[in-house]
């Protein structure tokens, strides 16, 4: 049987021969952003790598969501390498769609390198000759939380259930067999290195419309009933609930108003808000979307107005496994140094791999590769070499680790966890956070 390390130098010395190749795609898919459950092109470049390759692939899961898999033909545990196809919509970014301002002011153009390193890497045969069970390739969609109305109206045609991409994948079964789950983001921390461990915030998701009664804005406003006033006391009785948060549920409440109005001289009467309730833990996350449910129903109870408010499920706390995390720390630290693999804090931001880390051993660590803010305009990936192809590599040698001697690693690791919940207890718990309901006086 070859070792470990002549199988990891195998997979490091095919990585490095498509390393121009692969930050080609990533550029590629930076130059053409897509938002979530609108992948079209991504989702296809990303198909077509992958089956030009040689793997198996399906496509159209969750909309644009892709897979492909690499079978070893061993019994052994099935680990997901994903990459996030989705980009945000930040209008003004310098790689922005110039019609839709989508923009990948996240990096994940730089994910799907990473993960196409590892597919890249791995199909040699020298080196999956040496592996037992199977990896899957998955370019999950909308991992940005966004556009919550069109996710609402996939949900209405029956497209989608959920607006997280890898929370499709779950519901259509897609992690039914997998045993151990990874992806790498990129991030903003101290430059050239990468970040392991940490955890996320969970949240829900809320559209919120307040109905009032339009009037002529000059001559008549007391025949109207001003829904936009009726929602800046929502918002504003949202930020009188702020001093009941507690530091440790780092909780956070950010509304956007997404219509405020039809035109000026006319009372408004649709006016739409979005937000997120986030926090450190679901009872934390229950108590103060109640909170901001109330503050909401106070606009339309001064005013008069009528309020929907719909919550959506959003992802659950992520919490990252610690005995992946230190096979992927020695594998990280053999490429770029010990001291370059640093400690990640909890993270008041919130991902789908939250939902992922809830049912299996799941890593998500960060290439720190970028210049500028998450989600801002400036944001970009300097260093493709760490964020694709180091990262890619960090990944893949982790994954050898797991499938070697017969994936008696990844076997310890998947029989050691315990899962917060199993598939069927997440589904059920998700649906729970769902609610519609109208208040009016
Ligand atoms: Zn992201």
């Amino acid at each position: 049987m070859v070792d470990r390390a002549s199988l990891k130098s195998t997979f490091s010395s095919s990585v490095n021969l498509r390393a121009d190749e692969l930050e080609r795609v990533s550029r590629d898919i930076l130059d053409h952003p897509e938002s979530g459950y609108r992948e079209i092109r991504t989702s296809k470049l990303v198909a077509e790598w992958l089956q030009n390759n040689g793997f198996e692939v399906k496509t159209g899961i969750a909309k644009t969501g892709v897979i492909g898999t690499l079978d070893t033909g061993r019994p052994g545990p099935h680990i997901a390498v994903m990459g996030e196809l989705d980009s945000l919509l930040v209008p003004g970014h310098a790689h922005a769609d110039s019609d839709t301002g989508a923009a990948h002011a996240c990096g994940h153009h730089a994910q799907i390198g990473s993960m196409l390193a590892v597919a890249a890497g791995l199909t040699e045969s020298s080196v999956i000759d040496g592996l037992a069970g199977k990896i899957s390739f998955m370019g999950t969609p909308a991992e940005e939380y966004i556009e919550l109305e069109y996710r609402e109206s996939l949900q209405s045609s029956g497209d989608i259930e959920f607006f997280g991409g890898k929370q499709e994948f779950i519901k259509l079964g897609f992690f039914n067999d997998v045993d151990i789950a990874m992806l790498t983001h990129t991030g903003g921390e101290t430059a050239g290195t990468f970040g392991i461990g940490g955890s996320n915030n969970g949240m829900v998701g809320k559209t919120i419309q307040y109905i009032g009664k339009a009037a002529h804005a000059g001559g008549s406003p007391h025949l109207g009933v001003n829904a936009l006033n009726a929602a800046h006391l929502g918002l504003a009785a949202i930020h009188a609930q702020r001093e009941t948060f507690r530091d440790a549920d780092t909780v956070r409440v950010h509304p956007i108003i997404t219509k405020g109005g039809a035109a000026v001289n006319s009372v408004p009467s649709d006016v739409r808000i979005e937000t997120y309730v986030r926090a450190s833990n679901v009872p934390a996350i229950l108590n103060t979307s109640e909170k901001v449910d109330r503050a909401f129903r106070a606009g339309a109870l001064a005013t008069g107005a009528m309020v929907r408010i719909i919550t959506n499920p959003g992802y659950l706390p992520a919490k990252y496994d610690e005995s992946l995390t230190e096979i992927y720390r020695h594998n990280a630290a053999s490429l770029i140094g010990d001291d370059n693999v640093i400690r990640l804090n909890h993270s008041s931001g919130c991902t789908d791999m939250g939902d992922v880390s809830q049912i299996m051993p799941t890593i998500q660590p960060t290439a720190n590769a970028t210049s500028g803010n998450g989600h801002g305009i400036d944001y970009l990936v300097e260093n493709y070499d760490l964020a694709v192809v180091k990262a890619g590599k960090a990944m893949g040698m982790t994954v050898i680790d797991l499938l070697a001697d017969g994936g008696e690693k990844g076997r310890k690791i998947s029989g050691s966890f315990n899962a917060p919940m199993t598939i069927s207890e997440y589904l059920n718990r998700m649906r729970g956070f769902r609610s519609d309901f109208t208040y009016s006086e």
